[in-house]
């Protein structure tokens, strides 16, 4: 790491103990930043790099709530308002219970990175709580909903901060968060939260751009190689929102997702995962994976060892932050996977990463493969403030443009700063440039 920037990072430990996700996404921007700094020495005259790692804001509260014994049961919420200098601050919320404040801050980084790359005017936040909805009723959860919205309202709004969903959050719980925001502020304001229901102002395609979005860019990097998804056999882990519409859309595009995952284990179908029956199960019944596997002839279920571990000539990571490892990189890599394009925040670790280098493999990092979900968030921004809505296909559209944008912009980047073919080092000093310029605009703030 460049001199200059090894002193930031050493203040980001120092300033942040014990929060060894959000040093990790710290390490991972601020490695790929030497050669910025070196044509650009006023990024770090103007202290640009050290004000853009400590949040402009960052709020931590409580959440009691009576779940149905009629015990309190009290969480932890958190919103980390990082950077507002491009936007309102913009992200999604997470319900989880490994969230700390840890989690939320290398989220809230990586947002500001991705929403600079997608192009709209977007700042970084991120949120969400302690909080776990498996095996809660839906009135335990519209309780805590409301309850962690209680204290949230003060702190968020159209111009201020537009959370949406994450890991945990999806549109039942934006429905009982904008209710409970409704209420108590006494104004129908459609963009405080995006992930919305269609029929209350949310937008055609949200729902299946993070998946879809991840699969439009693998597209464009198979283009960028002469070659096309046509018989390629992908594994995309998790089974969530992210997992389910990439895996649509690999089909839709010719390609065989060949296993899938949760958290109790993975599941393998050498036919390709039935879409509809996954859909029916995770979505409709909020089961477990295993139940996908009981009802299909051709899935195996196994709850020993790792979906990384099935191979593939594409991998779509799209369930949590270093669920790749190096030992499950280097099986990725021996088992002829090409391409790795993240669905999921964070999903390789460090070590992972240098082994697909190393290996030259393709790797698209989140914040540039899955920035169609909060892009298309902005879409819906941008539809509630002009109180219109939008059909499916051109809002498809306009998110396959996204990105198509975005992969350009992370090779050209890459190329001007000596490292072409990297999409990571095109993505930081891409998502960097744009957001630090802002920054030098407005003046020390
Ligand atoms: N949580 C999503 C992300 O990681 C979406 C955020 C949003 O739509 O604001 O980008």
């Amino acid at each position: 790491m460049h001199e200059k920037l090894r002193d930031v990072y050493d203040e980001v430990l120092q300033r942040n103990p014990g929060e060894s996700e959000f040093h990790q996404a710290v390490h991972e921007v601020l490695d790929s930043l030497g050669p910025v700094v070196d044509k650009h020495p006023e990024y770090t005259d103007s202290a640009v790099i050290r004000r853009l790692c400590e949040p402009e804001r960052q709020i931590i509260f409580r959440v009691p709530w009576v779940d149905d014994a009629g015990e309190v049961q009290i969480n932890r919420g958190f919103r980390v308002e990082f950077n507002s200098a491009l936007g309102p601050f913009k992200g999604g919320l997470r319900f989880h219970p490994s969230v700390y404040l840890g989690i939320v801050k290398f989220l809230g980084y990586e947002q500001i990175f991705k929403n600079a790359l997608t192009g709209l005017p977007i700042g970084g936040g991120k949120g969400g709580s302690d909080f776990d909805p498996k095996g809660r009723s839906e009135g335990e959860v519209m309780r805590f909903c409301q309850s962690f919205m209680t204290e949230l309202y003060r702190h968020i709004g159209e111009y201020t901060d537009v959370p949406a969903g994450d890991i945990g959050v999806g549109e039942r719980e934006v429905g009982y968060l904008f209710g409970q925001y409704k209420r108590i502020t006494n104004r129908y304001e459609s963009g405080v939260l995006t992930g919305k229901g269609i029929s209350w102002g949310g937008s055609l395609v949200r729902t299946e751009a993070t998946g879809y979005g991840t699969v439009f860019f693998v597209e464009k990097m198979l283009e960028h190689r002469d070659d096309s998804f046509d018989g390629k056999r992908v594994v995309v882990s998790g089974s969530g929102n992210v997992a389910i519409y990439a895996i649509e859309k690999v089909h839709e595009l010719g390609g065989v997702v060949v296993a899938c995952s949760d958290s109790s284990g993975f599941v393998t179908d050498q036919e390709g995962i039935d879409l509809d029956l996954l859909k029916e199960v995770k979505e409709v019944q909020r089961g477990r994976i295993e139940e996908y596997a009981e009802q299909r002839g051709s899935a195996e279920f196994s709850d020993n060892g790792s979906v990384w571990e099935v191979a593939c000539d594409i991998a779509i990571p799209a369930a949590t932050q270093n669920e790749i490892d190096e030992d499950l990189a280097v099986r990725l890599v021996k088992n002829g996977c090409t391409i790795v394009a993240e669905g999921a925040n964070m999903p390789a670790t460090p070590e992972a990463v240098q082994v697909f280098a190393d290996a030259e493999v393709a790797y698209a990092p989140g914040k540039a493969a899955n920035a169609g979900g909060v892009a298309t968030s902005a879409l819906e921004m941008q539809q509630n403030a002009s109180r219109d809505s939008w059909d499916f296909g051109s809002t498809e559209e306009r998110l396959s443009r996204i990105m198509s944008g975005i992969h350009d912009r992370c090779l050209e980047t890459a190329d001007a700063y000596g490292a072409p073919g990297s999409y990571s080092t095109g993505a930081n000093i891409a998502g960097f440039i744009k957001v630090s310029d802002a920054m030098l605009a407005l003046g020390v703030i």
